[in-house]
């Protein structure tokens, strides 16, 4: 489960109107219990992949140093990642699964319909290894 205060959880959201018809992307801090994972921060970070910005995401090495480093500071643990879907479902693509490598991680995915925030869907890695990771949904609760 992500549990997640109500101004996160609209910032997030609407970073991915703000970068509509683009994909935006992020970082989230904060803290672990178990399979619970609460959001204290949520840290917007540029989409720096040019080829294609509309349906591909990714958070540039500087940036997710720059993360760990503030998470280090304030006690916290990068415990998920968010990115939009510019006029697509809320569902996570071959890419996003290839792409995500951060097991025990909540992946957070909000379509974008027409430039407005719509379904906000959270999936949670789980596995132990690379080989086994997988997706599962997981409730989203608001704070
Ligand atoms: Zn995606």
């Amino acid at each position: 489960m992500l549990r997640i205060p109500h101004t996160l959880y609209h910032d997030l959201r609407q970073h991915g109107e703000a970068t509509y018809p683009h994909e935006c992307c992020g970082i989230l801090l904060g803290q672990v219990d178990g399979d619970t994972r609460t959001v204290e921060e949520v840290v917007r970070c540029g989409n720096t992949r040019a080829d294609s910005p509309h349906n591909r995401y990714h958070i540039a090495p500087q940036e997710l140093i720059a993360a760990q480093r503030r998470a280090r500071e304030t006690g916290a643990d990068i415990i998920g990642f968010y990115h939009s879907h510019p006029d697509h479902p809320p569902q996570w693509s071959p890419t996003d699964f290839a792409e995500a490598h951060w097991i025990g991680c909540s992946y957070l995915i909000t379509s974008v319909e027409k430039g407005t925030a719509w379904v906000t869907n959270s999936f949670a890695l789980c596995g132990t290894v690379e080989e086994n990771k997988r997706f599962e949904g997981e409730e989203i609760q608001k704070l």
